[in-house]
């Protein structure tokens, strides 16, 4: 089997509700997504993940004058030696960032079509589910407002109580006292008795972000989130060394080198690679690895279309458990309850969680079909 076709695609639009993370302002939301063709005739799809903050075009031009030479012509089941060979080949100017992303999007469609072309679901070629039903946990809390929302997120947070979800992440880093004031309505409004994480998106210090984690420790966060920016590992350890909340950090990290660092600086209890993003299907299991024998759990990070859910529920699927216990708690998914126009349409079949729960895809692949009328519609095909 060959490779015959690697094309690119750049999926855009802009929100009519822009929201706010600690970040930005969030005004559209975008992605690139490449198919794969090959002579027996299979397909494979994968997305490179975008924040709301990028420009997708560089990922496509990445994929088209970078990665489409070393594919064309080769064998699209040997992922492995594909991975090595667009990473060694882009080393001297990758290694972070876009170009990752972009290995992480071919990666996704090599093992779609191995799917395929097996007759098996991904998780299936991965080693298998650890578990087939997986909990989701709401990811939300974004500000159209900005600050002064504390009433508003309580009001979402009921909703996604209402919708089934036990467990929500909250975003903060909006300021110490606007943070405190955001937990303490939702707490309020949620009780005790649902699961709730804390993410910052890196927009603290290390310092303050101790200080965050002292004042909400009493509302028992799950987890803490980016309390520094990722290049911090010396504030990541301090904030971990100050705190007894876990912390969860890598949705802004890349591939096995990346995570060997934070591993080895002692800065996470929770390793959360993007598939989309720290290099696909391939990265992701060399870093369950490292992450096994460096005691930290890995839960994978997902904002993506579609496409990216489909690839990471088969990830978390196959995600082992660093510390088993009988009754341990399971890798979670992350289910992205913001404006995204290409979560829902971009397939036949969208991933939607039945209280909270998602059961695992069956199809062959990554489990969908994209919806081909709203593709031709919507993706701009990417040309030098
Ligand atoms: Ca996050």
């Amino acid at each position: 089997m060959k490779i015959t076709h690697v094309d690119s695609f750049i999926l855009q639009s802009s929100l009519t509700q822009p929201f706010a993370y600690s970040q930005g302002w969030v005004k559209g939301r975008s992605t690139v997504v490449v198919r794969i063709r090959t002579d027996d005739g299979l397909e494979g799809w994968g997305e490179t993940f975008s924040v709301g903050l990028q420009p997708p075009h560089i990922g496509a031009a990445v994929i088209e004058s970078a990665l489409k030479p070393l594919l064309l012509g080769k064998d699209p089941r040997d992922t492995e030696v594909l991975w090595q060979e667009m990473y060694v080949r882009t080393r001297d100017y990758g290694r972070k960032g876009v170009v990752i992303g972009a290995i992480s999007a071919v990666d996704i469609a090599l093992w779609d079509i191995c799917g395929k072309a097996a007759g098996l679901p991904v998780w299936k070629l991965l080693g298998g589910a650890f578990r087939e039903q997986i909990q989701c946990y709401a990811t939300g809390f974004f500000r159209p407002g900005g600050q002064g929302q504390a009433q508003e997120m309580a009001e979402e947070a009921l909703r996604h109580r209402e919708a089934g979800f036990s467990i929500m992440k909250v975003k903060l880093g909006f300021g110490l006292q606007d943070d405190i004031q955001v937990m303490n309505a939702v707490r309020g409004a949620v009780g005790r008795d649902t699961g709730l994480m804390v993410d910052v998106n890196h927009g603290y210090g290390a310092n303050e972000a101790i200080r965050l984690g002292r004042a909400l420790a009493d509302m028992n966060p799950l987890w803490l989130e980016e309390p520094v920016v990722p290049e911090d590992l010396n504030g990541y350890r301090r904030v971990r060394e100050a705190l007894d909340i876990p912390i969860a950090g890598g949705e802004a990290e890349f591939t096995l080198y990346g995570f060997r660092d934070f591993i080895n600086a002692q800065a996470i209890d929770i390793a959360q690679p993007d598939i989309c993003l720290a290099g696909g299907f391939t990265a992701l299991r060399h870093i369950n690895v490292l992450a096994m024998a460096g005691g930290v759990q890995v839960n994978p990070h997902v904002w993506g279309t579609a496409i990216g859910q489909y690839a990471s529920v088969c990830m978390v699927a196959a995600t082992p458990l660093t510390n088993y216990a009988l009754f341990a708690g399971q890798p979670l998914f992350e289910y992205d309850t913001s404006a995204h126009p290409f979560r829902t349409a971009l397939v036949e079949e969208p991933l939607e969680h039945k209280k909270g729960w998602l059961s695992l895809p069956d199809k062959p692949g990554l489990g969908f079909a994209i919806n081909q009328d709203f593709f031709r519609q919507h993706a701009q095909p990417w040309h030098h």
